[in-house]
């Protein structure tokens, strides 16, 4: 697969990236999945936007302009032939010739840029059908979720624990309320409302979320934006998430917990068909 990394487009196994790269070392790096479909993206802008957040959060500058990026997007679908799947795009404060904690000068150091491309079944996937189980996790992570950076070992520790325990996910919970899934957000729905906890510092703001907040609105359904714990959750009368290649997934068991029925709820496989169609009608 060809892959894009600091301005060139070269085949995966001749891309290299420096020893010092912060974001190897430190974890200094932001980063966006952007799903495709039909060889489209997915709410390109959503994600350009949070990018940008992300990094002036973080103090990084730009290597690349917006439109850049999006032309280096459509380049990568266009040269793997990309007909769904995603596109992984990442930022890093650039590779300094040494390790040091402080950052270097963005007019110095410049930041550095990697993007590839995978295939994944989106609009047809079996967990749609079926469910996934969670477990309950402690959220130990750092206090600015908001920032979508590459420190990601807790959520893969515990996902790697959901997995020992037969489940497919954790649900991270902080002061008692759930705060979201390893990588992607959390809601309920109770007679009819759905609850999912409301923006701030200790989730990530999910581009999905958005719109399928957006959408749940606009069908005339009940939206509440508050923290719920598992409790709550375990007696809900149905659960799901959402992210941007997951698309909304519905949550059948927490900690052992059947939700519902245990099968997928009808308004979450509402809300994951109104997200399908509206998002492929609105690719580019
Ligand atoms: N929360 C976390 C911690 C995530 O890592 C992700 C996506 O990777 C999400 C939520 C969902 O965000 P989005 O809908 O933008 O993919």
């Amino acid at each position: 697969q060809i892959v894009y990394v600091n301005g060139d487009y070269v085949a995966a196994e001749d891309a290299k990236v420096s020893v010092f790269d912060r974001g190897f070392l430190m974890a200094d790096a932001v980063y966006e999945v952007t799903s495709v479909i039909g060889g489209k993206l997915v709410d390109f802008d959503g994600h350009a936007t949070r990018l940008q957040r992300s990094m002036s959060e973080l103090e990084m500058v730009s290597p690349v302009t917006m439109e850049d990026l999006l032309e280096i997007h459509r380049q990568l679908v266009a040269r793997n032939d990309l007909d769904e799947g995603g596109i992984y795009l990442q930022i890093t404060r650039g590779a300094p010739d040494s390790r040091d904690f402080v950052w270097p000068d963005p007019d110095e150091v410049k930041c550095g840029i990697v993007l590839f491309t995978f295939e994944k079944a989106l609009v047809d996937s079996k967990v749609m059908d079926d469910g996934i189980k969670v477990i309950s996790m402690d959220d130990i992570r750092w206090g600015r979720r908001d920032i979508k950076t590459t420190q990601l070992l807790y959520p893969s520790f515990a996902k790697m624990q959901a997995k020992k325990a037969g489940a497919a996910d954790a649900w991270l919970v902080e002061d008692g309320f759930v705060t979201e899934g390893t990588a992607n957000n959390a809601y309920i729905v109770k007679d009819g409302t759905i609850i999912t906890r409301q923006l701030g510092n200790d989730i990530l703001h999910g581009i999905t979320r958005a719109a399928i907040l957006r959408f749940a609105k606009e069908a005339q359904m009940q939206v509440e934006e508050r923290p719920f714990t598992i409790e709550e959750a375990q007696a809900a009368d149905e659960a799901f998430v959402t992210s941007a290649t997951g698309f909304a997934q519905p949550v059948i068991d927490i900690d052992g917990a059947t939700i519902g029925t245990g099968k997928p709820g009808s308004i979450s496989k509402r809300l994951r068909e109104i997200y399908t169609e509206e998002m492929t009608k609105a690719a580019i």
